[in-house]
């Protein structure tokens, strides 16, 4: 079988620039940088990412809502650090056919600033509380660096939750389930990753902290996937989100928001897949089972028809199958459904019809068995639970393997992937230190603390007040 041109092992961003195009994911030749032509299969695997999304938010009572693209400027600056963090990556809108607008509007860049007024007008009383929302839309940012399909865009499909508390403790709860959303989405794509509490100098622009969801690409670079934050009543002061309290007292509201965007997929992409293309996890596939008929002379009927009869009753069983009846040989199709990344490959001849078989193939192992046609559904059910298990086992040894801890910038100097060193918690250490790496500040880790161990900052040789994480990053 032909390989891709560039080896994953040896050219990771090669590779990963070839395999989007070859697995018909999108098409990079659009005339503006970083604006995805979604291709159709690319298309149906965010849309499975979507729908696992959307399937957490509607399980933890959030309401899907659709505000609009454009923000007009005065609302836009109300909150200050929000327009310091993102004024210079908007797209601005000066004209409305020949006529120059009286105040310029902009492509949202997030949607706090178009939502939040909107908010104040909904929220009347406590009963109105907690309110929790969520979009997927398209956002807007100026990116000036190299753009990237699926990693740095610069028209992003974009996962948005915002929600509005009465309190700082009812926001703080909406965190701790946004990080059960977290846990569960991607455990089902299979993506181990770590929650780091972001450095003040780099939290989200008006946020009180945010953390963030990252991910470690097999290059050593980790991939921002998500972010949670705690907006406290930042915005909702300017913005004038406040309820009434049960004893008749105006209290501004508590807010958070969960962002997150096609990354997943460039996740998915680069951590599963191998140098014959994607390796999709059975949940998002878009199609879990592709049949591929092994024709002969005089018993094609007899083949397509065991096929058709073998798909059907995988669709009935909620499998998303498909026959391959394209003229084109058997070994032309397993490299196009491999490039694809399709779970299971599965072959049916003539052979296999006499002796009540299937050939069952898996895409993230190669491996081949023949299964009797009759538990053919059960067996595929617990197929997709070990390529699922496998899959997040070896992304979880890429993790683990990548992480050091160590004390001092001698020891973190050579290691690849995440370091962790010890922090004063003073702002120029850190920057230092990422100097001396040529990496970034992720931030702290969010369970673990330093109690009852004396570390030292390995710069200054103060004392120590938690782990900071330093890494290279997409
Ligand atoms: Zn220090």
């Amino acid at each position: 079988m032909p390989e891709t041109k560039y080896k994953k092992t040896e050219d990771f961003n090669e590779w990963y620039n070839e395999i989007v195009e070859l697995a018909d994911l999108c098409d990079k030749r659009y005339p503006i940088k970083g604006m995805n032509v979604w291709r159709p299969h690319g298309w149906k695997l965010m849309n499975h990412i979507d729908k696992l999304i959307r399937y957490e938010m509607e399980k933890t009572n959030h309401q899907e809502v659709n505000f609009p693209l454009l923000i007009p400027e005065s609302l836009f600056k109300k909150e200050e650090e929000h327009i310091e963090g993102f004024g210079s990556e908007v797209y601005w809108i000066t004209h409305a056919g020949i006529n120059e607008l009286e105040e310029r509007w902009l492509l949202r860049p997030t949607s706090e600033t178009a939502m939040y007024p909107i908010f104040s007008l909904w929220i009347r009383s406590h009963a109105d509380l907690p309110l929790k929302t969520y979009q997927i839309v398209n956002t807007f940012r100026y990116e000036t660096k190299q753009t990237r399909a699926f990693i740095r865009v610069r028209e992003i499909h974009f996962f948005e939750a915002h929600t509005c508390h009465t309190d700082f403790e009812d926001a703080e709860r909406q965190i701790e389930e946004d990080k059960g959303i977290a846990e569960r989405l991607f455990k089902k794509l299979c993506l181990p990753y770590i929650f780091s509490k972001r450095p003040e100098w780099d939290k989200f622009a008006g946020a009180h902290y945010t953390i963030s969801i990252d991910v470690l690409m097999p290059s050593g670079r980790t991939l921002q996937l998500g972010s949670i934050h705690q907006y406290r009543d930042n915005f909702s002061k300017p913005y004038e989100i406040s309820y009434e309290t049960e004893d008749g007292k105006h209290t501004f509201c508590h807010q958070t928001t969960y962002g997150m965007s096609e990354r997943i997929l460039g996740a998915l992409i680069g951590i599963h897949g191998d140098n014959k293309g994607l390796i999709m996890p059975p949940e998002v596939a878009p199609l879990q089972v592709v049949i591929i008929p092994i024709i002969f002379k005089g018993k094609e009927k007899k083949v397509i028809d065991a096929c058709d009869k073998l798909c059907k009753k995988l669709i009935d069983n909620n499998i998303r199958a498909e026959v391959d009846k394209r003229e084109i040989t058997p070994g032309n199709k397993y490299y196009d459904w491999e490039l694809k990344g399709v779970p299971i490959r599965i072959e049916i001849g003539p052979r296999d019809i006499e002796k009540k078989q299937i050939m069952l193939v898996r895409r993230d192992t190669g491996d081949k068995k023949p299964v009797l046609q009759d538990s053919s559904v059960q067996t595929i059910k617990d197929e997709f639970i070990k390529i699922s298990d496998n899959l997040y086992t070896k992304a979880k040894k890429l993790l683990d393997e990548n992480i050091h801890r160590v004390n001092t910038i001698d020891e973190a100097k050579d290691k690849k992937g995440i370091i962790e060193l010890p922090w004063c918690n003073n702002e120029k250490c850190a920057l230092e230190i990422e100097n001396v790496l040529d990496g970034n500040t992720l931030g702290e880790p969010i369970t673990d603390n330093m109690k009852n161990k004396k570390y030292t900052c390995p710069l200054c040789g103060k004392t120590a007040v938690t782990w900071m994480r330093y890494a290279k990053t997409y």
